[in-house]
């Protein structure tokens, strides 16, 4: 997923963004990444050298680069927002020890079946949830 600055900088522009150095920050952080951080996280991830950005600044970056649709939320735990760059239709595991947040390919329950579902529900889009222990976990 790691893009070179010339295409993330194309990216952004491409949505009608003016490329900001902490637009550029977040959004490069997040596509170096797919622990599907937190707001916080990707903060002390950019302030490690030098504390530049400021938590109003990350949130603002991060609500703009949603509303173009670059990156979207995640909430799989209550009250906790996370951020994921891979916009792409995929479902989620979520250890329930360490929070810890892992992609699963689309494919892996492409068989899922809406049949059974309430047939006055319209349904447009849907995504699985695992719960479980991921391996660091699991060797505890
Ligand atoms: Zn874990
Ligand atoms: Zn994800």
């Amino acid at each position: 997923m790691e893009k070179k600055a010339d295409e993330i900088i194309k990216v952004l522009k491409a949505k009608g963004l003016r490329v900001t150095p902490q637009r550029y920050a977040v959004y490069a952080n997040l596509l170096s990444r797919n622990d599907h951080p937190t707001a916080e996280t990707i903060l002390t991830d950019l302030n490690k050298d030098a504390p530049t950005l400021s938590q109003a600044t990350i949130y603002l970056s991060l609500q703009t680069l949603r509303d173009v649709g670059l990156i979207r939320e995640v909430l799989l735990q209550e009250g906790v927002c996370r951020y994921d760059a891979n916009v792409s239709p995929h479902h989620h595991f979520l250890c329930k020890r360490c929070g810890k947040i892992e992609d699963i390919p689309w494919e892996t329950f492409s068989n899922l079946s809406m049949d059974k579902l309430n047939p006055k529900l319209k349904v447009d889009h849907y995504e699985v949830i695992v719960q479980g222990e991921c391996n660091s976990c699991d060797c505890l």
